[in-house]
Order: C-alpha cells, then structure tokens, then sequence
C-alpha cells in the first residue's frame, strides 16, 4: 500500500514572498493535512546532500545556490497516497508547463525558482522527510 505521508518544501522564493500561508490553505482545501513543519535556512551543505541526486546537472548549482539562499519551510502532510496527490497538486517543474489551479501555476516564478519540492516517491518520502525531522513529527 501506498505510503500515506510525503514530505515537501516550500522553497525561498514562495516563502519569502509570503505565500506560505495560501499555500497550506490550497493543500488542506484538498484534504492534506499537515502533521509537521519547521522554518529554516539551509546551509550550503544541506541543499548539496538533500540534492546530491542531481549532482553534476546543469542546474545544480544554481540549485543549491538559490534553496541555500534564504528561509524556506520543509513540512510532511497527510493523504491517501500522498506521493502521487501531492505531485498532481503542485504541477509539472516548469510553472509554464504546470497545469492550472496547480501550486507551481499559481504561485512560481520560474523552472528554477518555482515555490514548492514534493517527494516523488515513497522511498524519497520516507528518506527526505528523516532528513529534517525526528521520526516521532510525522506520525
Ligand atoms: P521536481 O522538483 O519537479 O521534482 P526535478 O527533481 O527534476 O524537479 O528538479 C529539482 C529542482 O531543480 C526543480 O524543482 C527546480 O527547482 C530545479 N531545476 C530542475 N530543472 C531545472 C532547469 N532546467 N533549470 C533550472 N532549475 C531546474
Ligand atoms: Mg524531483
């Protein structure tokens, strides 16, 4: 069965403009519910070793430069099949190509800068959200 749990971000862009808040009211509106959440800026280290995924891409650096940058909000919410509703909730990477009424086509700025990371699958949900909270948070 699915994990019911995934973990997300909201990224420096979308917190620093404020958008927070509408954006944990977009996704309880969709039945999400939050279970933990925390402030924080990344060092330079943490957004290396949470992206290492993606080292040696194009954009990598420019990635860690801008999640490293200023506070974000990494929170773990609740649904049925988390994963998979909360990828449907905030839209392809590129808000361009995001659909509508999605969290990145709402509230992104760009490829780059685009509001909001969610786990994409229950393995990374599971493996993300040990990364910034104690495993007590998320239950
Ligand atoms: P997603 O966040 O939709 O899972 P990826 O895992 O492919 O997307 O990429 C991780 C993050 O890296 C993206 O959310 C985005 O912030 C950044 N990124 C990805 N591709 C590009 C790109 N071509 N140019 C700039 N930034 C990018
Ligand atoms: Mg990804």
């Amino acid at each position: 069965m699915a994990l019911n749990y995934t973990f997300s971000i909201i990224k420096p862009d979308a917190f620093n403009s404020g958008k927070a808040g509408k954006i944990v009211a977009h996704l309880e509106a969709q039945g999400f519910v939050l279970k933990a959440a925390r402030v924080m800026q990344l060092s330079k280290k943490q957004a290396e070793e949470f992206y290492a995924v993606h080292r040696g891409r194009p954009f990598y650096g420019e990635l860690v430069e801008f999640m490293s940058s200023a506070p974000c909000m990494p929170f773990i919410v609740q649904k049925d099949n988390a994963v998979h509703a909360l990828r449907d909730a905030i839209g392809a990477t590129d808000p361009a190509e995001a659909a509508a009424g999605t969290v990145r086509k709402l509230y992104a700025e760009s490829k780059g800068r685009n509001a909001i990371h969610a786990s994409d699958s229950d393995e990374n949900a599971v493996r993300e959200g040990r990364f910034f909270f104690a495993e007590a948070d998320s239950l």
